[in-house]
């Protein structure tokens, strides 16, 4: 598929999200389906939590101060919004602002996996527990994981997922924030493409100049 063909598949699969009732309550109290924003070619991804006030008003992830934080963040490693893929676990508001239920996560999880395979991001970075707990699905949880990149398969693609604490946890916690800062300024060196396997030929003219035979 080339990558016109996913972005084309990508409005298709938000065609059918955006009317999704398959979570009667979150589809009853929610305004917006949050679909997830950004560049659908991207090489970078990020999945938080799941939309809260501000995001369920317009549509869009991480506007409030959590995204603030996200932007402040992206910028300190030269990066914008352009050049990143962000969406969350759930799609919808959950009222009150209550955690995700283990149904509702289920229940978006697919729509999840098919934006993965869609924007075909190298690196994912999971922001907080929810996201963490699903993409890796074991429930070890973020304090243990943070900052440490991994190689993981998810559906048909290799990526690098790289737990990261969630920007709203940060915002009161000038210690998270210093953690969080540091664990970004891990990202850019995991989006540098891995160096191509050397061809056979240059690979044994390496070995006889090593004095390997
Ligand atoms: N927190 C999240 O996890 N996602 C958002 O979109 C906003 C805040």
């Amino acid at each position: 598929m080339t990558a016109d063909e996913r972005r084309e598949e990508l409005k298709a699969v938000f065609g059918v999200a955006k009317d999704c009732t398959r979570c009667p309550q979150l589809a009853a109290t929610r305004t917006t389906v949050v679909f997830g924003a950004g560049n659908a070619d991207a090489d970078l991804m990020f999945v938080g939590e799941a939309p809260g006030a501000n995001e369920d008003k317009q549509g869009l992830p991480f506007v409030g101060q959590a995204g603030r934080l996200l932007d402040t963040l992206l910028g300190e490693i030269g990066l914008t919004r352009a050049d990143v893929f962000i969406q969350n676990t759930l799609m919808c508001r959950p009222p009150g602002n209550r955690d995700p239920q283990p149904g509702e996560i289920q229940n978006c999880s697919g729509y999840l996996l098919r934006k993965i395979e869609l924007v075909q991001p190298r690196v994912i970075c999971t922001l907080g527990n929810f996201a963490t707990k699903l993409l890796r699905d074991d429930p070890t949880g973020i304090t243990r994981l943070h900052g440490r990149p991994e190689e993981r398969r998810i559906g048909e693609l290799d990526v690098i997922l790289y737990p990261l604490f969630h920007p709203a946890a940060a915002l009161y916690t000038p210690a998270m924030l210093e953690t969080l800062r540091a664990d970004f300024a891990g990202i850019p060196p995991l989006l540098v493409p891995p160096e191509p396997e050397p061809e056979p030929e240059a690979a044994e003219a390496e070995a006889v100049q090593l004095g390997l035979f």
